[in-house]
């Protein structure tokens, strides 16, 4: 066989693994049967100097590395708020490598460019955003979250008489972020690229669900007329609970403030009308960060920046160089709203899924995964010696496992999550919250069924009483 053949009959094994892989997928280990430790030494070899045949390096590959495969596509899996990858955004991701597009701009890649611009507009219409705003194709909301910030910053400072892109910061008018004290800790990341600083913000108090405080908000806004950048969020990693944009965006609004909201997950709460009023008000905003892989569903990597100011978000991404010229006809060039030039074609994703799902499948899976995190939660918190945390208002819910004391219950119930992991008939993680562990689960899959989420409510109740037991 030659090299070319050999290739291609890799990508028809990998192809078959995949498959295979995806058919069992339901009665795969929970937890993945290797760890980091043992797959290191799985691949450990010296670096080779000659080259091998892809066959065998695809079957070398799949025989080792499976063992250390974590289940994230099982429809029992709630750990961290993972998507399920489902196989039609898989397929046409494939597609996306196997065509080898350098997704940066229009001449280099027509399909891929063009089919983001199409995908773009489904999902302004899908979340009830404004149609003229821009959506930038990033790895995910980290990424989404900066390039959203960056544009603030450029207009911020663009009215304040400052041209950031050219100047840099040094000497620039200072801008108050303002920010959430239950946000997420990747849109720090994103203030630290752009040199506002991890630690120069001013946190705004939060209640019990992690929702902002209007009158804290009001009050952090200031009055001396500073530019500002307010963060909010449309789903809280814990609770699942959105700020209350309603009462924030007028006050935002009326400052002068750009309105950023880090929506990974809970913004497809918008696209759900059964869930719609956990984020009401969220359209007022000037930008939104997103995730593709998480409640969307497509493989990883992929997220949306969304920017109500197109030209301000252009100002901050779009790359000049003498051979890129911006395209003649007011075509969309991809490069222009996110950090790299040659990039992955995330369009084809996003447009199988959102053609996969439609307006109608999405609604009904947020809408499904979050009756499921209802119901286990209310199974859960009705047996003795469990307790709900805070109310379930999305697709999050944390229960803890109740000792003699906090240092008891934390030492329980990461007894009680070990004890779920080990059954491995559900994936459930740990956090921390308000100073005290819990266990946490997210449900974002389309694989998920009411039943999945019954037997997995009966799967923790076993492994609580069986921690009891041994304490008996
Ligand atoms: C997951 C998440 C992020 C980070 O998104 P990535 O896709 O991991 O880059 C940011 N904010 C919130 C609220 C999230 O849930």
């Amino acid at each position: 066989m030659d090299d070319i053949e050999a290739g291609l009959t890799a990508m028809e094994k990998a192809a078959a693994h995949a498959i295979a892989y995806r058919r069992q997928i339901a009665s795969a280990p929970a937890t993945p049967t290797a760890g980091y430790g043992a797959m290191f030494e799985a691949f450990n070899a010296p670096l080779p100097d000659e080259g091998g045949d892809a066959v065998a390096i695809i079957e070398e590959l799949v025989a080792s590395g499976t063992a250390g495969i974590r289940a994230s596509t099982a429809p029992r899996f709630f750990g961290w708020v993972i998507g399920n990858s489902h196989p039609a955004g898989v397929a046409a991701d494939w597609l996306a490598s196997a065509w080898g597009q350098n997704a940066g701009n229009v001449l280099a890649a027509p399909t891929a460019s063009a089919i983001e611009a199409v995908a773009a507009r489904w999902l302004l219409e899908l979340l009830h955003l404004p149609t003229t705003a821009s959506v930038g194709f990033a790895t995910g909301a980290t990424v989404a979250n900066f390039v959203c910030l960056a544009a603030a910053r450029s207009e911020m400072l663009r009215r304040a008489g400052w041209d950031v892109e050219a100047d840099g910061l040094f000497g620039a008018p200072e801008v108050r972020v303002l920010i959430g004290a239950d946000a997420h800790a990747t849109v720090f990341s994103g203030l630290k690229y752009l040199g506002f600083g991890e630690r120069r913000v001013v946190t705004v108090e939060t209640d019990a669900l992690g929702r902002m405080l209007p009158a804290a908000f009001e009050r952090a806004l200031g009055t001396d007329g500073a530019p500002v950048i307010a963060i909010a969020q449309a789903g809280q990693i814990n609770t699942g609970a959105s700020d209350p944009f309603v009462e924030l965006a007028p006050m935002a609004r009326e400052r002068g403030a750009w309105l950023h909201i880090d929506g990974a997950f809970g913004l497809w709460a918008r696209a759900a009308p059964a869930m719609e009023e956990q984020v009401l008000g969220v359209e007022q905003a000037d930008s939104w960060a997103t995730d593709g892989h998480k409640w969307l569903q497509t493989p990883y990597d992929c997220g949306f920046a969304i920017v109500r100011d197109a030209e301000a978000h252009r100002r901050a991404m779009a790359i000049s160089a003498s051979y890129l010229p911006p395209p003649e006809g007011g075509e969309r060039d991809p490069s222009a709203y996110v950090p790299e030039l040659s990039r992955r074609a995330r369009g084809f994703a996003t447009w199988a899924m959102i053609r996969q799902l439609g307006r109608a499948g999405i609604a009904e899976m947020v809408e499904r995964n979050c009756r499921v995190a209802r119901n286990m939660a209310e199974r859960l918190a009705a047996e003795p010696g469990i307790s709900l945390v805070c109310q379930v208002v999305l697709n999050q819910f944390m229960v803890r496992f109740e000792g003699s004391d906090a240092a008891d219950g934390d030492a329980l119930t990461l007894e009680a999550v070990r004890q779920v992991q080990a059954d491995a008939i559900a994936f459930i993680g740990a956090s921390q919250w308000r100073g005290q562990w819990v266990m946490r689960a997210s449900v974002c899959s389309w694989a998920t069924t009411d039943a999945d989420g019954d037997l997995a409510a009966t799967a923790v109740i076993a492994a609580w009483r069986r921690v009891q037991a041994r304490k008996a």
